[in-house]
């Protein structure tokens, strides 16, 4: 089998910058979304050896033009794409309970956590049919679980249970394609957005996302994950 190609948006740091190492390790030839070039490229050389097998992509993904250079530069090279995974995500520091929660907040975390993930798999939808073995992972939360939803934070929940709902219906939609979509949670992962005392190491956190892109079974698709084994939605 070739080599799989994966593009990992948000891949600078935290999970993303893990999962590209990950993948690397394991042979895939990495495409890293970078909103800046340079934070890519320092953290592309930070991987050392492996940094030879990824390459920086500029991609803003609340930035519909970003995403449309970023996919017409892949369509010439490398023209396939077999695996998206949709990492890039903010947790707004103005984040609110529902019940007050401001219009503006909510908006600006949907335009990285739903908006961007949505306009960059239709975007990269002819490379991904280019491939035998599509898969799109979409990095989610606990925190946006409909079967155990908790207080606070409602924009950042919300948009995780939206895009929960996203993984579902791409995955009916591309199940004729055989493309598998599913989500991740990583659980609560010691990165600048998990803080110092979350009780996962990086590593734990991309695990299941870097095993979901190139070593489980094709035929698993539209479900919810942490660790390795399915949770409710
Ligand atoms: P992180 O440390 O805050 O890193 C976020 C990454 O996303 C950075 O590379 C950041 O780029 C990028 N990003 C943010 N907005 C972007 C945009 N508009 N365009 C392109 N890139 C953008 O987060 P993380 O902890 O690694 O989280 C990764 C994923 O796991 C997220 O989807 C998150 O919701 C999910 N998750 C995390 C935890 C946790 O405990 N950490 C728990 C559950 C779910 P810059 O460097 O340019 O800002």
């Amino acid at each position: 089998m070739t080599e799989s190609i994966v593009l990992v948006t948000g891949g600078n740091r935290g999970i993303g910058l893990e999962c590209c190492r990950q993948l690397a390790a394991r042979g895939a030839k990495v495409m890293m979304g970078a909103r800046d070039v340079e934070r890519g490229e320092r953290a592309r050389r930070s991987l050392g050896d492996l940094a030879a097998s990824v390459r920086v992509e500029q991609l803003a993904t609340d930035d519909p033009a970003s995403i449309a250079a970023c996919s017409q530069r892949l369509t010439r090279d490398p023209a396939r794409l077999d695996v998206l995974i949709n990492n890039a995500a903010i947790y707004d520091s103005a984040d609110a309970p529902a019940t007050s929660l401001p219009l503006p907040v909510l908006i600006r975390t949907f335009a990285t956590n739903v908006h961007g993930p949505l306009l960059l798999t239709q975007a990269l939808l002819p490379l991904l049919r280019a491939s035998s073995r599509g898969r799109i992972i979409n990095l989610s939360s606990g925190m946006g679980q409909l079967s155990g939803m908790g207080t606070g934070s409602a924009a950042y929940r919300l948009s995780k249970t939206t895009l929960n709902g996203f993984t579902a219906t791409l995955a009916a939609e591309l199940a004729p394609d055989h493309i598998a979509v599913n989500s991740v949670c990583p659980g609560w992962v010691k990165t600048d957005m998990g803080g110092a005392g979350a009780s996962r190491e990086v590593a734990q956190g991309a695990d299941t996302p870097v095993w979901l892109a190139i070593e489980a079974a094709q035929e698993l698709t539209g479900r919810f994950w942490r660790d390795r084994a399915e949770i409710p939605w």
